[in-house]
């Protein structure tokens, strides 16, 4: 372990965000960096527990005591090997993850967690500074031939491992740069797309050959892809949008986060002129209807387009600031949260329904809401209207930040007859194995819209399965 005493002496400290009234005016990542020594000390506050809870509430099971260990004795290099031993992209989640391990560790007993998620990062970009980390093509390929459809974090984890496996692996991208959701959906003050090509980069010197602008079902059949490859990986995400079935949905003024999303970080990366840009914020009155993170990513883009005033509501009730008797460590704790974008100013409504939109054709005034209340009964909410508290949220542009419902059905699902669950997510057996033979499926398209940790692990059980499936044929 670390430093026995090293929780007792060292207090958690955080690297913290670059000044709020510099950030706004760039793209650039919000997060700062701590020096190497101070690094060092906050994983010396790891205690190694008889049972570490950090490693059991990590999606990919990351080896957190021994790389905090590792990390505290200044071994960066050995810090790294641990680290992607099981972990493809620890500079994904290092900089993004909402870190279950956190919320898990025993020092969050009195909210002093070992500051894991920052460690995870740091340890990764010296690697990558270092040099440790180098293209390594596979040595024997076993000419069997595999196709991944989807290059969000599912897949590039998925394809990453079967490349390494010695297979011959071709990442299929419908959008014109691959990423999925790191590229497109996140913003570049959470995630800078450098970040996504150095992965890449190293990923396509080993091997791996990425087409990107090509839909499968669309510009390439999937059947044509079934015959031409020994297996098919499908992890396409959740990509439909939730609606919001009230009157005036479907007016001028009003957009998917996606669409206003990936705007933005097209502009950001040169490929979309500021000009063309149909959906800006820039002196407006935003609002933004949706309470979490894909909400909170469109306040932090309209502030820093220069909105007028950015309003973002919620259904739901505010969560508690405190954990609930009912939410215990462990856990993940269901607690307020305030992103680097509310700080940013923002103002935040809770149990806020969305009546109707105001307007012809054309959003005039803005929202019609009213507050609702919330009552919990055997274990599940009811919500009734607050009767009177009927307003106008003036509003020049709305967007809507509701969740996805599903992968996108048209296309490529329907034209495999792809089995679908209750959900109308993509059916797979524990294998992660479709209906179709030698299709299998991973990510958002299987799960549900989740996080960037969880489509990592799905797509690496999913290469997992197919290098089991291969061997075995
Ligand atoms: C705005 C926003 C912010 C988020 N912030 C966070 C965060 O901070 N932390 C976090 O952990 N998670 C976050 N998430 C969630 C996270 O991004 C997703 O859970 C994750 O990216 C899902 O990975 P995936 O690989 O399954 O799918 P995706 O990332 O959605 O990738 C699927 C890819 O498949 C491609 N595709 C679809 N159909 C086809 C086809 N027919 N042919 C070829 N290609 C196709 C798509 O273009 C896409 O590139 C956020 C999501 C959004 C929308
Ligand atoms: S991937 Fe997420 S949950 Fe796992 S160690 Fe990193 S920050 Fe924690």
């Amino acid at each position: 372990m670390g430093d026995i005493s090293g929780f007792l002496k060292i207090k958690r400290k955080e690297a913290g965000n670059r000044p709020l009234h510099e950030r706004i005016y760039d793209f650039s990542e919000v997060e700062q960096t701590l020096n190497s020594e101070d690094r060092m000390l906050q994983a010396s506050r790891c205690m190694d527990c008889g049972i570490p809870f950090c490693h059991w509430a990590c999606p990919v099971d990351n080896l957190i005591p021994e790389w905090n260990d590792l990390l505290y004795r200044g071994d960066w290099k050995a810090a790294y090997e641990r680290l992607q031993a099981t972990n493809n992209f620890p500079e994904f989640t290092g900089r993004i993850c909402p870190a279950s391990c956190e919320h898990a560790c025993v020092l969050n007993l009195n909210l002093e967690p070992v500051t894991i998620r920052e460690n995870e990062v740091a340890i990764v970009e010296k690697a990558f500074a270092e040099g440790y980390i180098k293209p390594v093509p596979p040595k024997i390929r076993t000419g069997k031939n595999i196709a991944v459809i989807g290059s969000g974090p599912a897949g590039m984890a998925a394809a990453d491992l079967l490349n390494k496996a010695g297979h011959t692996v071709t990442l299929f991208e419908k959008d014109e740069r691959a990423g999925g959701l790191l590229r497109f959906g996140i913003p570049d003050f959470k995630l800078s797309k450098a970040t996504i090509d150095r992965r890449l980069n190293v990923m396509v010197s080993e091997g791996l050959q990425i087409r990107t602008g090509v839909t499968v079902g669309k510009d390439i059949s999937t059947g044509s892809l079934i015959d031409d490859y020994d297996a098919v990986c499908i992890a396409i995400g959740a990509g439909q949008p939730r609606k919001l079935p009230v009157e005036g949905s479907e007016f001028e003024g009003i957009h998917f986060a996606m669409d206003f999303l990936s705007a933005q970080n097209r502009i950001n990366s040169g490929s979309q002129s500021p000009a063309g840009n149909v959906i800006s914020a820039e002196g407006k009155r935003v609002l933004v209807i949706g309470g979490g993170d894909t909400g909170s990513d469109c306040v932090g883009t309209a502030i820093r387009q220069r909105a007028a005033r950015v309003t973002q509501i919620e259904i739901m009730p505010k969560p508690p600031l405190t954990r609930t008797p009912d939410n215990p460590w462990p856990y993940f704790g269901k607690i307020l949260k305030t992103s680097t974008s509310h700080e940013e100013g923002c103002e935040r409504l809770w149990s806020i329904s969305t009546v109707r939109f105001v307007g012809d054709g054309k959003l005039t005034r803005g929202a019609e809401v009213e507050e609702v209340a919330w009552e919990k009964k055997n274990g599940s909410y009811s919500m009734t209207p607050v009767n009177g508290t009927r307003r106008v949220i003036e509003a020049d542009l709305v967007l809507l930040a509701l969740g996805f419902v599903h992968p996108v059905l048209d296309g490529l699902v329907t034209e495999l007859s792809l089995e679908l669950n209750e959900r109308k997510n993509i059916r797979v057996n524990k294998s992660l194995a479709t209906n179709i033979p030698k299709v299998f499926a991973a990510g958002d398209s299987v799960n549900g819209a989740s996080l960037v940790v969880n489509a990592i692990a799905s797509g690496r059980k999913a290469a997992r399965e197919i290098d089991n499936y291969l061997r075995s044929i």
